[in-house]
């Protein structure tokens, strides 16, 4: 389906946006990279897809900083002409109570999960609409629709993004291009892997116990959210059948935001 097209993932060098990154390249997709990491591992990862026939690159924007996302956006579009699917998925987490949330903690949760997304879309969207097609796809999460306690700054970025989403939507509706966004429950990859270090340290349990006590708390599945399951809504997003879904904050999350 996505063969000819290009995606660029932010933030796809682990977790979910690795898996997005698979499960486009798998539907035909050449795919631009991004994210830290060791050089060997990308390395290795741009090879993975390479044998899947993607054509990739990758760059390490640090997504916080709009002149590297702006350098991001031109190599992209000057290695494969343009953008077609752009998913906006780099994301940090911070766990504190207002009064000791450090505020360039702060700073940094908002630049990187919520501006780093109006600069890709900003740079990204004029030659989607000369195309007249494409996919914006945030990577928002269930803390876009509902807060949790010491999350000030993740809930507020997410509920942001979602709300970003429904203004791109609308501003793209008559077009060939759709925003949507995603918005999982708990995943377990590093990001909620440290949480889950952090509360068996605090409580003084196993790790076994703080995984499954995280999950009991939110998420009435207790089962966690795959990456394989995100990868594979991407690319229904991505499909004809999804050409008038627009403006959606979709939730994949076990159930949390049902109750
Ligand atoms: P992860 O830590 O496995 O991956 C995060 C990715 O973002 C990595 O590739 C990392 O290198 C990259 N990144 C971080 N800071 C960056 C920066 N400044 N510039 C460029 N890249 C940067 O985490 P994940 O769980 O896969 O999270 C991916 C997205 O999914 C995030 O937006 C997160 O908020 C969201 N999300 C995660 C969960 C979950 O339970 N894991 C739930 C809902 C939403």
């Amino acid at each position: 389906m996505l063969k000819g097209r290009t995606a660029l993932v932010t933030g796809s060098t682990s977790g979910i946006g690795l898996e997005i990154a698979r499960a486009l390249a798998a539907d035909g997709a050449n795919v631009a990279l991004n994210g830290f990491g060791d050089a060997a591992v990308i390395a290795g990862i741009e090879k993975e897809l390479q044998a899947r026939g993607a054509r990739t690159l990758y760059h390490g924007a640090d997504m916080s900083k709009p002149a590297e996302i702006a350098d991001l956006i031109a190599q992209a579009e000057s290695e494969f002409g343009r953008i077609d699917v752009l998913v906006n998925n780099a994301g940090i987490q911070h766990v504190a109570n207002i009064e000791e949330f450090p505020p360039e903690r702060w700073d940094a949760i908002i630049a990187i999960n919520l501006s780093s997304a109006f600069h890709t879309i900003r740079l990204a969207l004029p030659k989607m609409k000369q195309a007249n097609w494409g996919r914006i796809i945030n990577v928002a999460s269930v803390h876009g629709l509902v807060a949790s306690a010491q999350k000030s700054a993740y809930v507020a970025a997410k509920h942001g993004i979602v709300g970003l989403t429904k203004a791109v939507a609308l501003e793209t509706a008559t077009t060939g291009v759709t925003c949507n966004a995603i918005c999982p429950g708990w995943v377990l990859t590093p990001l909620v892997q440290k949480q889950i270090d952090d509360r068996a340290a605090r409580e003084k349990i196993d790790k076994g116990r703080a995984r499954t006590e995280l999950l009991a708390e939110k998420q009435p599945s207790r089962e966690f959210v795959t990456p394989e399951q995100l990868g594979a809504l991407a690319v229904f997003l991505c499909s004809d059948a999804a050409s008038q879904i627009r403006g959606a904050a979709w939730n994949v999350d076990g159930g949390w935001y049902a109750q």
